[in-house]
C-alpha cells in the first residue's frame, strides 16, 4: 500500500494552490511541494501581468474564472499567516474591450453570450468609454465591453501568499528536481528527485507550468503543452495620472493596466503587453527590445496619445503554457492512473489557480469536483475530439 501522500511537482501559483486547497479543505494525508528553483526567476507565475477576468466565451472558462474572482476578492485576508501578510492588492477597476468596425461583431456576440451565462460584463457607449478612460482616442470605436468585477492582483504577492498559506497550513515544501517518475502498473507510485530522494505517492500532479510536457514525458507520455514566449513592458508615467485604468484592451491586441506605486511619492506605471499570434514554441526567456518599439508603442500610442511622455523602465519574457485549443488540461491523465495534470493555462493560470486549486483537491480527495464544473477540460478530449475553443484569448 503506498503512503496516503500527494506529492505535486511545481510550486508556483497552481500547485501551490493545489496544495493550501488540499490541505484546509479535508484531505487528511501529506501533501508534498516539490519545487526544483525557490528564486521561481523562470516560474511563469512569477513573471505575469496579474490580470483576473471573467469575460471569457464558454461556460466552462467563466465558471473557473467567477470562481478566481470572488477568491482573489478576499484572498489578502485568507492567505494570511502569522508568518506571512500578502499584499497582491485586487484592484476590481475592470477590464474594457474596445470595439471598431474590425472586431464589432465578434464583440457584440460575445457579449451576448457571456451575458446569458451570467458573467457580469456591461456594453458602453462611446461617451462611457471617454469616462472610463479620458484621454482614449475615440474616433474609430464603436462600443465597449467592460467587466466591472475584474482586475489584477500583483503576481508575485499571490504567489508568495499560496506558498506561505500551503506550508502553514501543513504542505511540506521540498526544494529538488524530479527527474523520474515511478510507474508500474499503469499506475503512478511515486516521484525520485535529482538527488537520488524517493517519495513514494498514491498521486503526483503535474503543475510543472510550461515545463508540464518535459514532466510527462519522463513517464513517456505526450503532453500537448508548448512553451511560448510572452514579452511585458513596463513604463513610467510623466506624473501621477489623475485617474486610475482599468485594463484596457485596444482591438489590434495591445493591452496595459496600471501599476500603482507601492511607496508613496514613486511615480506611476503601466505593465504592456500584446501578444504575437506566430511567436514560434521554445524555452526563450530572451526580451526582444525592439518589440516595444516596432509592436507596442505605436499602437499604444495611437490609442493614447499621451502616453508619449512615458518612459520605457524595463521588458522582460515569461513563456506562456500553450494547448492546441487554448484551455487547460485539468483532471488524471488518460493513461496513467494517479497522474493528475492541472496544466496548460494557455496564459490564465494566474486567474484559473484558484479555482484549479478547489477542483483538483476535491478530485484528489473524493474522486469528483462538484464545486467547480471541470469535465470540458478533461485532459482525454484531445483524443476524444471534443476540444472547443475559447474566442476570448488575448
Ligand atoms: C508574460 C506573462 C504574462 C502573463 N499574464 C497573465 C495574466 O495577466 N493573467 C493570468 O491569469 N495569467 C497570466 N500568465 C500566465 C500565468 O502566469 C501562468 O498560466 C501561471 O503562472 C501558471 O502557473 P503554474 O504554477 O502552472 O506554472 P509556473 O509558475 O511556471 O510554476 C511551475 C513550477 O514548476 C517547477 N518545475 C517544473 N518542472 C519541475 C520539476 N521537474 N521538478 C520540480 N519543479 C519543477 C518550475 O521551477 C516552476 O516554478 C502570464 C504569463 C506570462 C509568461
Amino acid at each position: 500500500m503506498p503512503p496516503d501522500r500527494i506529492v505535486i511537482v511545481g510550486g508556483g501559483v497552481v500547485g501551490s494552490s493545489i496544495a493550501w486547497h488540499l490541505r484546509t479543505g479535508g484531505f487528511e494525508g501529506e501533501v508534498v511541494v516539490v519545487e526544483r528553483d525557490p528564486t521561481y526567476r523562470r516560474a511563469s507565475s512569477f513573471l505575469a501581468m496579474g490580470g483576473v477576468r471573467q469575460q471569457f466565451g464558454s461556460a466552462a472558462n467563466i465558471r473557473l474564472a467567477q470562481y478566481s474572482v470572488r477568491f482573489y476578492e478576499r484572498f489578502d485576508n485568507a492567505m494570511r499567516t502569522p508568518e506571512h501578510r500578502p499584499r497582491a492588492w485586487f484592484r476590481q477597476r475592470g477590464y474594457l474591450f474596445l470595439a471598431n468596425d474590425d472586431n464589432a461583431g465578434r464583440l457584440e456576440r460575445r457579449y451576448e453570450r457571456q451575458r446569458a451565462l451570467g458573467a457580469r460584463v456591461e456594453r458602453v457607449d462611446v461617451d462611457a468609454i471617454r469616462s472610463l478612460v479620458p484621454d482614449l482616442a475615440v474616433d474609430d470605436l464603436r462600443f465597449g465591453v467592460f467587466g466591472p468585477d475584474d482586475g489584477y492582483a500583483n503576481p508575485r504577492e499571490v504567489l508568495a501568499g499560496f506558498r506561505h498559506a500551503a506550508a502553514a497550513a501543513g504542505a511540506a515544501c521540498v526544494t529538488g528536481e524530479v527527474t523520474h517518475l515511478g510507474v508500474a502498473a499503469g499506475r503512478v507510485r511515486g516521484v525520485t528527485l535529482q538527488d537520488g530522494t524517493e517519495l513514494e505517492a498514491r498521486a503526483v500532479v503535474n503543475a510543472a507550468g510550461p515545463f508540464a510536457a518535459r514532466l510527462a514525458a519522463l513517464a513517456d507520455l505526450e503532453l500537448p503543452v508548448q512553451p511560448v514566449r510572452q514579452h511585458l513592458f513596463r513604463c513610467a508615467l510623466p506624473h501621477r495620472w489623475p485617474y486610475r485604468f482599468p485594463v484596457v484592451i485596444d482591438p489590434g491586441g495591445v493591452h496595459w493596466r496600471h501599476d500603482d506605486p507601492v511607496v508613496s511619492g514613486d511615480p506611476d506605471r503601466i505593465i504592456v503587453a500584446r501578444t504575437r499570434l506566430d511567436e514560434p514554441p521554445g524555452e526563450n526567456f530572451e526580451c526582444d527590445r525592439d518589440r516595444w518599439t516596432g509592436d507596442f508603442r505605436p499602437p499604444l500610442l495611437a490609442r493614447l496619445p499621451a502616453f508619449e511622455a512615458a518612459e520605457l523602465v524595463e521588458g522582460w519574457a515569461g513563456l506562456y503554457e500553450m494547448t492546441p485549443d487554448h484551455n487547460p488540461l485539468l483532471g488524471e491523465h488518460p493513461q496513467l492512473e494517479g497522474f493528475y495534470l492541472a496544466n496548460g493555462f494557455s496564459g490564465h493560470g494566474l486567474m484559473m489557480a484558484p479555482a484549479t486549486g478547489a477542483a483538483l483537491a476535491e478530485l484528489l480527495t473524493t474522486g469528483a469536483s462538484t464545486r467547480v464544473d471541470i469535465r470540458a477540460f478533461d485532459p482525454g478530449r484531445f483524443a476524444r475530439g471534443t476540444e472547443f475553443r475559447d474566442d476570448a484569448m488575448i
